[in-house]
């Protein structure tokens, strides 16, 4: 058995870390740039990147990899790069963990491929796979230890990846976006999560949610998954607040005292590890992790006391199956 997993089963709550994009915005990445890329050619600050999670207390981290496929790498020139550039985020995360003192575990992380798959969009299965496979060794070689896909829309996609990590071994954790009135953009709740993940042949050790909108939002669907598969280790990552668009940029206003109260929400609804996305800084990650040591396990909060701490949820649950034969419908025309 892996550390990792030794230390997921042997913790109440583990700390995952912040936003991958937004610091890396902060320290001077263009939109439109590659964050991959400033692997080789910033390793400092991607060493910077990392340590700021761990200082500020995050057990787990996840790489500078969310965008490292071929076939995303691909609109920046950079298809050939993938397993290179995802190598190369492992070990200088490997790095960061192993100088550390206490045990700080290195996730693998793997974004969408970005495009449409089968039967609505062209990508196939196979190449999917593929796909998928070359990022994973690369991680895998570079030193992670464990995979971590996130921000997920597309059941089929999250198929394919665990496919791919069934050739690679080292255990994975997925994580679907459900931005779209609890739901993901192409539909997926989280109780069809639960369904498609007990078809599985290759689990996941752990799911849930990351990004999405605000962080009221995925308290909500963290509460919805809980009903549908207690005792499993469910994952929270919201964004820090809820995104405001201000002169073209997108904002996240979310305090350090704000994302503290949402950790401790998280873990009351039945979250096993608990971070941030978007907008989550190091201050943010300092502030959640003292408020889990201090406050003890609570009953999971109600939605009225989630809006009343977190702020206003941005949407109601309604099923999008509407939606989504709409989507179906334009693309046959
Ligand atoms: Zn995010």
């Amino acid at each position: 058995m892996s550390n990792f997993l030794e230390k997921l089963g042997s913790e109440d709550w583990l700390l995952a870390d912040g936003a991958t994009g937004t610091n890396l915005f902060d320290m001077g990445l263009k939109s439109g740039d590659a964050p991959e890329l400033w692997n080789i050619k910033y390793p400092a600050r991607i060493s910077n990147l990392y340590r700021g999670a761990v200082d500020a207390g995050s057990d787990i981290f996840l790489t500078n990899s969310f965008g490292g496929n071929a076939l995303r790498l691909k609109l920046h020139n950079l298809g050939t790069k993938a397993f290179e550039l995802s190598k190369i985020s492992a070990e200088i995360a490997r790095n960061v963990a192993d100088r550390c003192q206490r045990s700080v575990f290195v996730a693998g992380s793997v974004g969408p491929t970005g495009e449409i798959m089968e039967p609505i969009g062209d990508l196939s299965h196979k190449i999917a796979v593929e796909v998928f496979l070359e990022q994973a060794q690369g991680l895998k070689d570079g030193g992670a230890d464990v995979l971590w896909l996130e921000t997920i829309s597309a059941p089929e996609e999250f198929v394919a990846a665990a496919e791919a990590f069934s050739h690679v071994d080292l255990p994975w954790i997925g994580t679907m976006s459900f931005d779209t009135a609890g739901h993901t953009m192409m539909g997926t709740s989280p109780s069809s999560m639960v369904n498609l993940i007990s078809s599985m042949s290759n689990k996941p050790i752990g799911f849930g949610a990351n990004c999405g909108t605000g962080a009221s939002d995925l308290l909500r669907t963290i509460q919805d998954f809980s009903k549908s598969a207690p005792g499993k280790n469910l994952i929270a990552k919201g964004n820090a607040g809820i995104p405001r668009y201000v002169d073209g940029h997108i904002l996240y206003d979310g305090t350090p005292d704000l994302m503290a109260k949402y950790a401790i929400m998280a873990r009351d609804s039945g979250a096993k590890i608990i971070g941030g996305c978007c907008g989550t800084k190091p201050e943010h990650l300092a502030s959640m992790r003292n408020a889990l040591e201090a406050n003890p396990l609570m009953p999971a909060p109600t939605l009225e006391q989630i809006e009343l701490e977190i702020g206003p949820f941005s949407s109601s649950m309604k099923p999008v199956t509407e939606r989504k034969n709409q989507k179906r419908r334009r693309r046959r025309v």
